[in-house]
């Protein structure tokens, strides 16, 4: 078996790498205005699809929308009136900066801290970048 014979056959045996998750989709927030709050419905759903952690994304979210916000079980409570559109626009950006790869695209990543310093790795092309947290 030649050199080109061999290549053919480990590609032929590699496994399939396109199965895994191409399309990313975060669940809509389901969000519910209640009197001077605003309640994420959902919040334990799309921080599970995101494997982020609740508490990261609820800083982020927080901070993002300049208010607070406490967890009561499956559901976040933010002070103040937003809509679902205001909701949905953070935790797109939280995706973009710190789930979707900057370099393939992807969003196989996760993030490490090493020194103080949080990078984000990603698993499908091995792109390591540090992200202010
Ligand atoms: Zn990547």
């Amino acid at each position: 078996m030649d050199y080109n014979e061999m290549l053919k056959k480990a590609r032929e045996t590699m496994p399939e790498i396109s199965i895994s998750k191409s399309r990313f989709e975060v669940p809509e927030p389901n969000v519910a205005n209640q009197g001077k709050k605003t309640v994420l419905l959902n919040f334990n759903k799309i921080t599970e699809y995101i494997q982020r952690d609740t508490d990261d994304i609820l800083k982020f979210l927080t901070r993002e929308l300049a208010t607070s916000a406490v967890i009561e079980g499956h559901k976040a409570v933010f002070t103040g009136k937003f809509s679902r559109k205001q909701i949905a626009d953070k935790i797109n950006r939280y995706v973009s900066m710190y789930v979707k790869c900057g370099e393939c695209g992807r969003f196989e990543t996760k993030l490490k801290k090493e020194d103080r310093i949080t990078y984000m790795e990603c698993m499908a092309c091995g792109a390591k970048k540090p992200v202010i947290v």
